[in-house]
C-alpha cells in the first residue's frame, strides 16, 4: 500500500510510473478514514486541495520532470498546525486561533511545494506547542499508533503518530524543548531538530523565538535526510536564520562512521529512567561501537539545571509572543465594554490552562524585581550549559543519549502534574538551550505488552547535522527496528 511507504520508496515508485500521486493521495486518505477516528493526529485535511495538488504532479511527471530536479515530487507531506499554510486553517490547537485561516505559505511550506511535495492536512499538536503529550490539544487528544490508551508525545504528536500509523508519508513538526525528539522517540519513527538557524522560522508561531526551530519526521533516516535538504537554508525574512551551505544530506548519510567519536554524558544514564530505556540505549551504544564509533564518556555539568533555565527562558519569550492574540487583530473576539475587558475575556476564553500558566509564569520571570533573578540568571545558565557541549565537542563528534527516561505513559498519567510532565523532556531540553541539532531514531521496544517503541537521541555540533545522521543511517540500517509496525 503506497501509505505506507518510506518517501524514497514512494518517489522511485512514482518515477517509474507504477503508482500516481493520486493514487498516493488517495492512499492516505483511506488510511486516515480507516485509523484517525482511533489515533486522531489530524485536525482536518482538504481532498480537494491534495487531488489538486497531486494532478498538478502527475502532470510534472508525465512531463518528465525527475526526482533527481524535484525530490518530493508526487510525495504527500502533512504539516503540524502551527506552520503557516496559505488558505489552510492555522489554529495551533487553540481555541483562540479556531477560525483563523492562513493567508500565507511558510518558508519551509514554499520550499515543499518547490520540491514538488503535495502538502496536505492539519496535524494535532499541545496548544501553542506546549506541552510533552498532545493532551494539551484544544480538540482533544491525539493517541499513540502502538496502544491507543497511551499519549503520542508532544508537543508534535500528531506529526509522530499520523507518521507512525502510515497516515501520510511523511511530516513536518517544531521543536522548541523536545517537541519532534520526543514524539518520534515514543511512536518509533525519527524526528530532527536542526540547528537553531538552519531552517527559516518565517510563518512559524512563535513560542519561545530563541529555541524554536522547524523538522521533519519520518519513517527512516533517509527520508529525514531529504526533507530537512529542501527545507534548510538561508531566508531573509528570518533574521536568525543563517548564510551556511546546505550540505546534500541525502548522499552524505551513506559515508561510514568508522572512527567517528561519540560521547555518552555520565549524567543522563542515572536513576529514574526505565530499565527497558536503559537497556535498550546500552545495546545501541554497543551496535555503534561495533560498527566502527570510538565511545568515550563525557560530563555535561549542568544537565540538572536544563528543565529549570528552560521553563523560565520559553515561558518568558511565551508571554511575549502570545501578547499578539489580543482579539483585535487575530481569531477569536470577546467582546466587552472596553478594550481591557475585550483583552480579558477574548484571552480569558481562549487560551487553555497550560498556555494560561505559561503566560503567567514568564511574565513573572521578566517583572521588575524579578527580572535579574530569574530570566537573567536563566541566560547565564544557559550560557553555561552551551559551554558545556562546546566543551565536549572539543573531544567528540556526537553525544548518544536515551530521547525520553520511559516509554510512552498512559492517557491522564502526568496532566494533574506539571512537573512531571515537564520532567519528561529532561533528555531533549539541553539540545535547545544550546542552539545544537539532535535527531531521535527507534533503538528498540519495550518489554511491556503490548509493546512501546523507545527512541535513541544523537546529538550533533552546530551545523554538524551531517554526522549525525550518518550515525544514525548506519545504525538504522543495521539494526532495522523501524520497519516494525503498530497493528491498528
Ligand atoms: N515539552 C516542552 C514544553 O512543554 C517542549 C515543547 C516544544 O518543544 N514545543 O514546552
Amino acid at each position: 500500500m503506497l501509505n505506507q511507504l518510506t518517501i524514497s520508496n514512494l518517489a522511485a515508485k512514482l518515477a517509474k510510473r507504477e503508482a500516481s500521486a493520486r493514487e498516493a493521495v488517495q492512499s492516505c486518505l483511506d488510511q486516515i478514514a480507516r485509523v484517525d477516528g482511533r489515533v486522531g493526529a489530524f485536525l482536518s485535511a482538504d481532498p480537494a486541495d491534495a487531488f489538486k495538488q497531486a494532478d498538478a504532479a502527475d502532470r510534472a511527471l508525465a512531463e518528465g520532470t525527475t526526482h533527481a530536479q524535484k525530490p518530493l515530487l508526487g510525495v504527500p507531506i502533512a504539516i503540524k498546525d502551527v506552520i503557516a499554510v496559505k488558505d489552510q486553517p492555522l489554529s495551533c490547537a487553540s481555541r483562540i486561533l479556531q477560525k483563523y485561516v492562513s493567508p500565507y505559505d511558510a518558508t519551509v511550506v514554499e520550499k515543499l511545494r518547490a520540491a514538488g511535495a503535495i502538502v496536505f492536512g492539519r496535524l494535532n499538536m499541545d496548544e501553542f506547542a506546549m506541552g510533552s503529550s498532545t493532551e494539551n490539544s484544544a480538540f482533544g487528544p491525539t493517541k499513540n499508533p502502538w496502544d491507543t490508551s497511551r499519549i503520542p508525545g508532544g508537543s508534535s504528536g500528531g506529526s509522530a503518530a499520523a507518521v507512525a500509523a502510515d497516515e501520510c508519508i511523511g511530516s513536518l513538526g517544531s521543536d522548541t524543548g523536545g517537541s519532534i525528539r520526543q514524539p518520534a522517540a515514543l511512536c518509533g519513527c525519527v524526528g530532527f531538530k536542526p540547528t537553531y538557524g538552519r531552517v527559516s522560522r518565517y510563518g512559524l508561531v512563535a513560542f519561545a523565538s530563541s529555541l524554536d526551530q522547524i523538522g521533519p519526521l519520518t519513517k527512516d533516516v533517509r527520508d529525514t535526510a531529504t526533507l530537512l535538504e529542501v527545507i534548510s537554508g538561508l531566508d531573509n525574512r528570518d533574521s536568525t536564520s543563517v548564510p551556511q551551505p546546505v550540505p546534500r544530506y541525502a548522499t552524505i548519510i551513506g559515508e561510514g562512521i568508522k572512527g567517528l567519536k561519540l560521547g555518552l554524558p555520565k549524567e543522563y544514564l542515572v536513576g529514574g529512567i526505565d530499565p527497558d530505556v536503559n537497556n535498550a540505549v546500552r545495546i545501541a551504544v554497543a551496535q555503534l561501537q561495533k560498527l566502527g564509533a570510538e565511545i568515550q564518556e563525557i560530563s555535561l555539568p549542568h544537565t540538572d539545571c536544563a528543565v529549570a533555565t528552560y521553563y523560565i527562558v520559553a515561558t518568558a519569550e511565551a508571554s511575549a509572543n502570545l501578547a499578539r492574540f489580543d482579539g483585535i487583530r487575530y481569531g477569536l473576539r470577546v467582546d466587552g465594554t472596553d478594550p481591557i475587558e475585550l483583552y480579558a475575556k477574548t484571552r480569558g476564553t481562549g487560551f487553555g490552562a497550560e498556555v494560561k500558566r505559561r503566560i503567567i509564569l514568564g511574565t513573572y520571570v521578566l517583572s521588575s524585581g524579578y527580572h535579574d533573578a530569574y530570566y537573567l540568571r536563566a541566560q547565564k545558565v544557559r550560557t553555561l550549559i552551551q559551554q558545556d557541549f562546546l566543551k565536549a565537542f572539543e573531544h567528540v563528534d556526537a553525544i548518544v543519549t536515551p530521547t525520553t527516561p520511559t516509554a510512552a505513559f498512559t492517557i491522564g498519567e502526568k496532566s494533574g502534574d506539571p512537573l512531571q510532565m515537564y520532567l519528561s523532556d529532561i533528555f531533549t531540553i539541553s539540545c535547545n538551550l544550546a542552539g545544537i541539532c539532535g535527531i531521535s531514531l527507534p533503538c528498540g521496544f519495550t518489554t511491556s505488552t503490548p509493546k512501546l517503541p523507545i527512541g535513541l537521541q544523537l546529538l550533533g555540533k552546530p551545523f554538524g547535522e551531517e554526522t549525525i545522521l550518518k550515525l544514525a543511517h548506519a545504525y538504522e540500517q543495521s539494526t532495522g527496528w523501524h520497519r516494525e509496525k503498530p497493528r491498528l
